[in-house]
């Protein structure tokens, strides 16, 4: 089999592969709280940077993260993809 159609065979798998996760799950975990919702400060991050064992992962929230306010969750980037096409869609065919 030619190395070219291999190629289109694994890019085909991995791009029906992310859609299919895209569809069954489209949230995330945050990636700058890593899914927590609490606000990760520098100094955390800078202590688990050293190796310092952090706190444990607490589910109360001491402080919001900011950029997933606190729900822990991200909107997957092929989702993002999607929904935007489908408003576009929908907008140009009203
Ligand atoms: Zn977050």
């Amino acid at each position: 089999m030619p190395l070219a159609v291999l190629v289109f065979l694994a890019l085909t798998a991995t791009a029906l592969g992310y859609s299919a996760l895209c569809f069954f799950s489209p949230f995330g975990p945050c990636r700058r709280c890593e899914g927590t919702g609490n606000h990760i400060s520098w100094w955390d991050k800078r202590r688990a940077a050293n190796g310092t064992p952090s706190r444990p992962k607490r589910r109360s929230i001491r402080k919001p993260c900011r950029r997933c306010k606190g729900t822990g969750a991200r909107l997957r980037i092929g989702r993002r993809i999607h929904n935007r096409a489908h408003k576009i869609h929908a907008d140009g065919t009203r």
